[in-house]
């Protein structure tokens, strides 16, 4: 398995699967080379001359959106839109979408619990699209 700066990044900043940074967790104890690798894209990143949000920008356009996300989650997404998130999210296993996902599933269960909340929810993916424009003309992750 090759490590990637973006994996390394996710690592920091914990956007990584569990299992996958454990495996890279037990990798850095074993490889100083590695060690130095993270410790370098650390440096950059903290230099501002990075952000993981950047990152998969750049080496990721493939990435679906974030409302995307949101309706996929709601099951209202277009079939083949539909059949590559899946896939994104479930083959590639992204881990930057995969952390908005679980941001999102976990704001929608929490409206689940309260039923007459079905507006908000409604306008919690609505102002997905505006995040999602926020989030680009900003640089933020
Ligand atoms: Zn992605």
């Amino acid at each position: 398995m090759s490590t990637s700066d973006e994996d390394l990044l996710a690592y920091a900043d914990e956007l990584l699967p569990v299992d996958a940074a454990a495996q890279l967790e037990a990798r850095l104890r074993d490889d100083a080379a590695l060690r130095e690798r993270l410790q370098n894209v650390l440096d950059q990143r903290d230099s501002g001359a990075l952000s993981v949000g950047e990152i998969w920008r750049h080496e990721r356009l493939s990435c679906p959106t974030r409302s995307e996300l949101g309706l996929y989650l709601m099951r209202a997404l277009e079939r083949q839109r539909a059949d590559y998130v899946s896939f994104h999210l479930k083959t590639v296993r992204c881990a930057y979408c995969e952390a908005t996902f679980a941001e999102l599933t976990a704001a929608a269960a929490e409206l689940d619990d309260n039923p007459q909340d079905s507006r908000r929810r409604e306008q919690l993916f609505a102002s997905s699209a505006g995040l999602l424009k926020n989030d680009r003309t900003q640089g933020a992750q």
